[in-house]
């Protein structure tokens, strides 16, 4: 089959590669769409920690369900599905309560094993999720990005009687700006880039312009009061530290960024008694790949409108001019050609 191979940092070529077999457990799935993913270029550019080369990438991955390995059980053959690549042991304490996004012994598809830049890839059957009518391979792609915003606003119990602010308008904040949409928040936006705030503004957000002055921007906007919900997306140290000025008391914070391995953020410690402010995590999504596909089969979520599609084959020029502008494209989705 073929496959797009990452060899090492900035080597990736397009290959013939073993056509995979399904293991016990596992299904084997023709690919039909693969979404390229911040977490990929992070492969590419030597920047993701938990990835081991060669590797092929992908954990956003629409297709067919081809073949079922020894034991296995899942939707029937032919039937078109999406991967949720998160793998969990179901023996560690977070898989043992239902949260096997953050087993103790994760195995991501396309990080820890091959994921689908090929013709196949194989995943356990219990990780198929069907892809209802009326969505093409493209959308359905889309599941898995728009899961982690089915998370983030489970996670902060956003209501159509919540009012919430998303810091970052990348592809995972303006997950959350459509899921909370969806659900009939009120959804404010920022960023630092004009152009990104004007897309989280195209999919239905209020722009706010981020840096000096934001909170005095939310302040005014609330009566003095902060922000009810704050989803933190951005990853950046002190945008995630500005979370527990901007938010109101008695209200959620959300922090869905990742700061580099050791880097440690502060709050003034008294605010988490005196505002009784909530904080959480939301990691990837756990059991959110049926409300995403939901909400894509809805046409509540616009998103997939402005990525672009490209051949498999032209992935590894893709690759490299995203590393050059990670900003040349919002999102790029890989079909297979035929
Ligand atoms: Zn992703
Ligand atoms: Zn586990």
């Amino acid at each position: 089959m073929r496959a797009v191979i990452f060899d090492a940092p900035f080597s990736i070529r397009m290959a013939e590669a073993p056509k995979p077999e399904p293991q016990a457990g596992e299904a084997l799935v023709r690919v039909k769409a693969a979404g390229l993913c911040a977490g990929d270029l992070y492969i590419y550019t030597g920047k993701n920690p938990y990835v081991s080369y060669p590797r092929i990438g992908c954990h956003e991955i629409s297709g067919v369900v081809e073949a079922y390995g020894p034991g296995a059980s899942g939707p029937a053959i032919g039937t078109r599905v999406v991967v949720d690549p998160f793998i969990g042991c179901g023996y560690c304490y977070p898989c043992r309560v239902g949260k096997r996004n953050c087993c103790a012994n994760l195995a991501i598809v396309g990080v820890h094993r091959e994921g689908g830049f090929a013709d196949f890839v194989t995943a356990p059957g219990g990780n198929l999720n069907v892809v209802p009518d009326g969505l093409t391979d493209f959308e359905a792609a889309f599941a898995e990005p728009v899961a982690i915003g089915v998370q983030g606003c489970r996670r902060g119990m956003v209501s159509a009687q919540d009012m919430i602010l998303v810091l970052g308008a990348g592809p995972i904040g303006l997950a959350i700006v459509e899921v909370a949409r969806a659900h009939g928040a009120k959804v404010y936006a920022t960023d630092l880039s004009a152009e990104r705030l004007s897309t989280a503004a195209d999919l239905g957000a209020i722009p706010i312009a981020g840096g000096a002055g934001l909170l005095e921007r939310v302040l005014e906007l609330t009566n003095g009061e902060g922000m009810p919900v704050v989803m933190e997306a951005t990853g950046a140290a002190p945008a995630m530290e500005q979370t527990i000025d901007l938010v109101a008391a008695g209200g959620r914070i959300v922090i869905l960024g990742l700061v580099k391995k050791g880097q440690g953020i502060t709050f003034p410690g008294l605010d988490f008694t005196r505002k009784e402010v909530t904080i959480l995590g939301s990691r990837a999504s756990v059991d959110c790949f049926p409300e995403a596909l939901d909400l894509l089969a809805s046409g509540k979520i616009h998103y997939p409108r402005i990525a672009s599609s490209f051949a498999l084959g032209e992935a590894a020029g893709v690759f490299r001019k995203l590393a050059d502008n990670p900003m040349a494209l919002h999102k790029a989705v890989f079909l297979s050609e035929d």
